[in-house]
């Protein structure tokens, strides 16, 4: 299967008057306000192929944004992998050697193994750590609707509320292949109160992503006081006003592919609800993978369909 079927509405936006930054640590800004406050980091480009994360950083960059209290770090990640979009084939610059997002364990990054992402993580780790609150910007292979990834700590679920949009919020504990920097540290630690929050905007090439993506950044800096509505109001995209009803996907299982073959009993998209326990989902190696209860969800099935990476993931509504 091919993602060329979904057309690339977006144009990737040129980061490298960036590059230079005003930290020490390329692709990376930071404002500090006089009055004190929260250390709010917003990322894109975790992977390098969804550029709506980088359109929406953009635009705050250029509009200037800055914060009223406390600090705000705008990060652009794996620049690496972006350097290497190509439109023609879009899907091959999610990274270069391996998945920045499964990196983030003390184990990983203060360990001996060497790679693009790994390199890129261990320079960007000190303003993670500094992070108080974490907004990292994503997108879809498949197009449905966007999802606010909340983790499970019950903090970050508040914050998605408060936030407002998108319509969907999941709790979820991410992937056996590793740690992603929203789970790192203090992120992922029930006893802290450091929050962090993943956004999906959408399908990877559609325009309607960067406008998610902007419109949850601009969301999740008035909840957290760092900007004010008027601030931003020039900024602000046709959902600034929504107040959806939001509803919570709990996760109960990521389903790790176990083989060198994992094939889906069918052409799933995400977000389709199995109505019985049961029901086929695919086959690894033959090994039948079947839903564990009645109106079982579908949560962002893959199509890289690797040994040790997640296939799907499993949930139900849960409000
Ligand atoms: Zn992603």
């Amino acid at each position: 299967m091919s993602d060329l079927h979904y057309p690339v509405e977006l144009t990737p936006p040129d980061i490298e008057p960036y590059r230079a930054g005003n930290t020490g640590i390329d692709y990376v800004h930071s404002f500090v306000a006089a009055a004190p406050g929260p250390h709010v980091l917003v990322t894109a480009l975790t992977h390098g192929n969804e550029i709506c994360g980088a359109i929406a950083l953009d635009r705050l960059l250029r509009a200037g944004v800055k914060p009223r209290r406390g600090t705000l770090t705008l990060a652009f990640d794996n620049v690496a992998a972006y350097s290497e979009f190509d439109p023609r084939y879009p899907i091959a610059s999610r990274y270069i050697d391996e998945d920045f997002n499964r990196l983030w364990s003390p184990a990983t990054l203060d360990g001996p193994r060497q790679s693009v992402e790994l390199e890129r993580a261990r320079t960007l780790r000190p303003i993670v750590d500094a992070a108080d609150f974490l907004l990292d910007l994503h997108s879809m292979q498949h197009a449905t609707a966007p999802l606010m990834l909340a983790g499970v700590l019950p903090r970050s679920r508040e914050l998605a509320r408060r936030v407002g949009i998108p319509e969907l919020i999941m709790c979820d504990a991410g992937h056996a292949a590793g740690p992603r920097m929203r789970d790192y540290g203090g992120f992922g630690d029930p006893n802290s109160s450091k929050t962090a929050l993943l956004i999906e905007a959408g399908q990877h090439w559609e325009r309607r992503a960067a406008e998610v993506a902007s419109d949850v950044t601009l969301r999740f800096l008035l909840a957290l006081g760092t900007v004010t509505r008027e601030d931003v109001a020039a900024l602000g995209g046709p959902d600034f006003d929504a107040q959806p009803r939001q509803r919570t996907i709990e996760v109960t299982e990521a389903v790790t592919i176990g083989s060198d073959r994992f094939d889906f009993a069918g052409d799933f998209h995400g977000l389709e609800v199995l109505p019985h326990k049961g029901m086929l989902i695919g086959r690894d190696d033959g090994r039948e993978v079947r839903t564990p209860y009645d109106n079982c969800v579908l949560i962002m099935p893959s199509r890289r369909l690797v040994k040790g990476q997640t296939a799907v993931r499993l949930g139900r509504y849960i409000d």
